[in-house]
């Protein structure tokens, strides 16, 4: 049973990013209806998890020039340098209207926006409300995102398949979670917001949402993910539960120290130069991996790891400035900074690649926009500089809003008989998989092996053989998928389903990632190989595309958008 509405447009994602397209798309057409598919609350998408800030530029000793060479030095001159700077002028009043929708930005004593220091960032230019910016944000934007009536809410209805007719992409199928109705959301556009993937890891800051699924939606129906090999490992994560402690503990002065009591970061040569912990994090990354190898870790219960020390900040700042650090690290790790060193360890955080878009934030596939996480419209290229993702959210989640509703008003509405009949099928598909008894695989076998095989392909450091190894081992993981046995056949929230269909998503973008890595055969940003340790702009200044093909996937080039700031090595 398939139950078909009709809308404008259709967002698929109430994170930030999902939400700014919703606001915006509302103030270009009042009149209009937008679907927000969404399969948890809005409240809880993993925006709401932020802790240190966003970055845009605020302060009489910063500059749009400034923020576009910190951030296309950051990307290792991956990024495109039309988007970095399209987007470095669009972060100030992105931010600015989340203050007049009520997020209560931090403020210096005289009352202006306060902003704090953050990795590869020159100048202060990170605002940040406490430690729970993430929080505050989404709030805002659920909020404002209520006061407009045409935005009509699928809360807890996940994402299957993108439905596409005459080459043009009308909408989604999704399955109610409550119910488990198949639903056919119609619209003359469709914007994908979805998130990241960090959950193909077996070690990640990410909340178990993230499992890549606009990425393989998009896939699937014919549009290449960009730049998949680029991973960002956070430098500082809890060992054991990966749970973050946010960049802004460096940003407040914070030291990371090994085992022999020593600033690693400021008195060895890790190319962070004077920076030292405000470093960017594929840096800070490979230099705390490189100090456990040469044996000046500490070993614990869940794996070796070096010490971030804030002592010296006193409780006073610590309290005021990083409350929820102080919280995490009591509850789960029984440790008060203010009196002890954290255990910290890099983990897998954030996906630079994604939905390969334009400036516009546009597909190749004509009607689908991405924004967000999910998306790579190049702004950070093979590394992201800490702050910038929850304002490239917004930036160009309001200009995906803006272009889906100028697409949408050319657009036609398609043959909902062929759209139905498409829905129809994906029902079918869900159907068969739910409880499905017959076959001799287990979703939890899977997953340990995908992250086994993620984590030592597509670690930090990186060689040819275990890429290799990793792609081909994925490719087998997705035969073992098809032969899997399922045990819940109910309607009613059945989360075992849930996790069929994400595992399903999670091996298209593994997939995607493995391949895409084995191919780049240089050290750029986060891809590091230990067997080709320089970057080669001669060879590998493109960025790289992945194709879905059933018989496994194709990789093709993408120019960067050079122009303004001129390659060169990067040193800080
Ligand atoms: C712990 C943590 C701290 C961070 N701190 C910072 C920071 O301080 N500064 C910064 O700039 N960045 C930070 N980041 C990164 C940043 O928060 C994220 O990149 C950003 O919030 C992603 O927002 P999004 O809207 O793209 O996706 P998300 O917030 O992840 O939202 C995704 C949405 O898509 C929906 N969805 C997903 N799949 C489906 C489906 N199949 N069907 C229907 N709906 C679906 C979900 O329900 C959700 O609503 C942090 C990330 C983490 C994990």
């Amino acid at each position: 049973m398939i139950e078909v509405t009709r809308h404008d447009i259709v967002i698929v994602g109430g994170g930030a990013a999902g939400l700014r397209a919703a606001i915006a798309a509302c103030e270009v057409d009042p009149a209009a209806s937008i679907a927000l598919v969404s399969k948890v609350y809005p409240m809880r998408s993993h925006t709401v998890s932020a802790e240190g800030g966003a970055a845009a530029v605020a302060r009489d000793d910063d500059n749009f020039e400034m923020h576009g060479y910190d951030t296309v030095k950051g990307s290792d001159f991956l990024g495109d340098q039309d988007v970095i700077k399209y987007f470095v002028e669009q972060a100030p009043r992105e931010l600015t209207l989340l203050e007049h929708w009520g997020c209560p930005w931090s403020r210096n004593e005289d009352g202006t926006v306060a902003t704090r220091a953050f990795g590869g960032m020159s100048t202060k230019r990170t605002w940040y409300a406490t430690d729970k910016v993430g929080f505050h944000m989404l709030h805002a934007l659920f909020q404002h995102s209520l006061r407009f009536d045409n935005i009509v809410r699928y809360d807890e209805h996940f994402a299957t398949k993108l439905l596409v007719d005459g080459g043009v992409v009308r909408g989604v199928a999704a399955l109610d979670v409550r119910t488990g109705v198949v639903r056919v959301v119609l619209g003359r556009a469709v914007i994908m917001a979805t998130g990241g993937a960090g959950k193909i890891f077996p070690f990640t800051t990410n909340g178990n949402i993230k499992t890549g699924d606009g990425m393989a939606l998009a896939y699937r129906a014919g549009v290449a993910l960009k730049d998949m090999e680029f991973v960002q490992y956070h430098p500082t994560g809890l060992p054991g539960t990966g749970i973050l402690i946010t960049e802004a503990t460096r940003g407040e002065g914070g030291y990371v120290i090994n085992s022999e009591g020593e600033r690693f970061l400021a008195t060895r040569d890790y190319g962070v130069g004077t920076k030292a912990e405000l470093g960017p994090r594929d840096m800070i990354s490979r230099a705390i991996i490189q100090e456990i190898e040469a044996g000046r870790g500490f070993s614990g219960p869940y794996g070796e790891y070096v010490h971030l020390d804030l002592r010296h900040l006193g409780e006073e700042k610590i309290v005021a400035r990083l409350p929820m650090v102080r919280e995490i690290s009591k509850i789960y790790i029984g440790v008060d900074p203010v009196h002890e060193p954290i255990p910290i360890r890099p983990v897998v955080h954030y996906m630079m690649g994604g939905i390969d878009t334009d400036i516009t934030t546009a597909t190749s596939l004509p009607g689908l926009y991405a924004a967000g996480e999910v998306a790579s419209a190049s702004l950070n290229g093979s590394n992201r500089l800490g702050s910038n993702s929850l304002t490239e959210c917004l930036v160009f989640g309001a200009s995906a809003g803006r272009n889906a509703m100028a697409f949408a008003k050319g657009s036609s509405e398609g043959s909902e008989d062929a759209l139905r009949r498409e829905g129809e099928e994906e029902a079918a598909r869900i159907v068969a998989l739910r409880g499905k008894q017959k076959g001799g695989e287990k979703l939890s076998r899977i997953r340990s092996d995908l992250h086994q095989t993620m984590e030592s392909g597509c670690g930090v450091y990186r060689m040819q053989e275990t890429m290799d190894e990793t792609a081909r081992t994925v490719a087998q993981l997705r035969g073992r998928y098809a032969d899997i046995a399922l045990e819940d056949s109910s309607t009613v929230f059945n989360t075992e389903l849930i996790a069929a269909l994400e595992m399903g998503n999670m091996l298209d973008v593994a997939e995607a990632v493995a391949n895409s890595a084995a191919s780049r055969n240089e050290s750029r940003g986060a891809h590091t190989r230990r067997d080709a340790p320089n970057r080669d702009d001669q060879n590998f200044l493109y960025h790289t595309l992945c194709h879905f093909d059933p018989a496994g996937p194709r990789l093709g080039k993408k120019d960067v958008t050079l122009g303004h700031w001129e390659p060169e090595e990067r040193k800080y």
